[in-house]
């Protein structure tokens, strides 16, 4: 029989399936004695018990991934290269810790979690960066929440003060022109 048709008994689902549907454990030199299906399934249960635990050192890990395949793909489709320090997981812990959970900005104790509904949260925890085109490296960092960091984008401090400062300066204006429309 060729080796593409050997087939293996799932311990989990006691399915019979091709080997190929089993991982290879290039460790221990063998394949695993549960089939890729039922293997992801409990990963990922794994991971989401993670992420509703809140377990912070395993979210931000994730993050950093997702962070740096991100920029990674975008620089590859013709986008700016935007340094990604290699430490960046332990770099997000770190302020985490040091911020004690609440964004830099406003002191609000930050969310983390899971799921689309939760990154809509005004409190979601996001990576600011100082200087944007210094990209995610130590000492231009820090944590704060969704909506701070999506009113600010890529602008630098002190330019977003100015910008608040003009709607608070001409707020009643404002207001009186939204009438008229
Ligand atoms: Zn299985």
């Amino acid at each position: 029989m060729p080796r593409s048709t050997k087939e293996k008994l799932c311990k989990n689902c006691n399915e019979t399936k091709p080997s190929g549907e089993f991982y290879y454990h290039r460790d221990r030199r063998k394949r695993g004695k549960a089939c890729k299906s039922c293997t992801d399934k409990v990963t990922r249960k794994r991971h989401r018990k993670k992420r509703d635990e809140g377990d912070y050192k395993f979210i931000l890990r994730s993050r950093a991934a997702v962070i740096k395949r991100d920029k990674k793909a975008k620089f590859a489709n013709g986008g700016p290269l935007i340094p990604v320090d290699s430490n960046l997981p332990d770099i997000l812990c770190e302020l985490w810790e040091s911020q004690s959970g609440k964004c830099f900005y406003t002191d609000v104790p930050m969310i983390l979690g899971s799921g689309k509904f939760q990154s809509n949260n005004p409190n979601f925890a996001t990576v600011d960066r100082l200087i944007p085109n210094l990209g995610y490296v130590k000492g231009n960092l820090v944590l704060c929440g969704r909506l701070v960091n999506g009113c600010m984008q890529d602008v630098l401090f002190e330019d977003y003060i100015e910008h608040c400062q003009f709607f608070v300066d001409n707020a009643n204006t404002i207001r009186e022109k939204l009438k008229l429309i």
